[in-house]
């Protein structure tokens, strides 16, 4: 396919590493070493497809998060929200939940106990900037985002403009989540000011020569207007893109923050809860981890070179 970007568009590919989130495996795309975050983007990971059984499904406990957003989009399923704001909400395949952590938030993520069927999805998190990571937490959610259906996809702009596009969904610095669902080879507008992934959650396609299929992302640096995609059969994707986020973070565990001591104030405020994080009206329980590695005494072992966490 012809390629009329202002530089040609190198994919570089990389493969995603299991991770396991409550009893789920998951694909984690981002972070990755070396490339740890895409736009303000800097966590993916892609669950399922797995089947919800009587006895089986999503059981992820409260858990805490801050100076991030977290973004949960189903393939297949339904799962259950709940979090400190007292927010409780049922998404299905073509919602969003978004919710913004800010200076702190805890949620978890169950079954809805009746749905029997194949579970898949996406969760990916948002980086705040400087301006907002430390604001109030808040919880959004979206019945419904635009979705046009031309030239050999169907795009739903989750967050950020795709196409004339606009998704009502908050963001904080420039960005874009586009679902892809491609039946056909067709071209991707791009901005040149952005940097770009591909994550590919079912079929096949390929960007200038070169395939990518579920379980791998590619990443295209700034500088494109444009990317051809070559489909032969159904595939589905999300492209995320945005501005390269101009601070370094450091994240460990659910935390997106600059420095390991307000990741260790974090740490404390939900070991020994001080109501930073409020409380979560679940059933399940908790979920705690070990200090983290630098702190003396820590039973965290080596370093990670890349954040864990669900
Ligand atoms: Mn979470």
């Amino acid at each position: 396919m012809e390629n009329s970007g202002l530089t040609e568009p190198h994919l570089e590919v990389s493969v995603s590493r299991r991770a396991r989130v409550g009893d789920i495996d998951v694909r984690r795309a981002l972070p990755r070493k070396g490339r740890r975050t895409v736009g303000a983007w800097c966590f993916a990971d892609h669950m399922g497809p797995v089947d919800v059984t009587e006895r089986w499904g999503l059981d992820i406990g409260p858990h805490p998060h801050i100076g991030l957003q977290t973004v949960t989009w189903l393939i297949d399923g339904e799962a259950l929200h709940r979090d400190s704001l007292g927010s409780e909400q049922v998404i299905t395949p073509g919602q969003l939940n978004l919710m913004t952590a800010g200076r702190g938030v805890a949620h978890a993520e169950e079954a809805t106990g009746h749905y029997r069927g194949t579970l898949q999805g996406l969760q990916l998190w948002i980086a705040l900037p400087e301006e907002t990571r430390e604001g109030p937490p808040a919880f959004e959610h979206h019945a419904a985002l635009p979705t046009s259906d031309a030239g050999g996809v169907v795009s739903t702009v989750l967050v950020g403009d795709f196409k004339g596009l606009v998704s009502p969904a908050r963001h904080d610095t420039a960005l874009v989540g586009v679902d892809l669902s491609l039946h056909g080879s067709t071209s991707l507008p791009l901005r040149t000011d952005f940097e770009y992934a591909l994550i590919l959650l079912e079929g096949h396609v390929a960007v200038n020569g070169i395939t990518l299929e579920p379980g791998k992302l590619g990443y295209l640096h700034e500088g494109l207007d444009e990317i051809g995609v070559d489909v032969r059969n159904p595939a589905r994707a999300v492209l995320i893109g945005g501005e390269p986020f101009p601070e370094p973070i450091q994240m460990w565990w659910n935390f997106v923050a600059r420095t390991r001591s307000e990741i260790d104030r974090a740490y404390s405020s939900w070991q020994s809860p001080d109501g930073r994080f409020g409380e979560v009206s679940s059933s399940l329980p908790r979920i705690t981890t070990p200090a983290p590695y630098w702190q003396p005494g820590s039973s965290q072992s080596a370093p990670p070179s890349v954040a864990e966490g669900p």
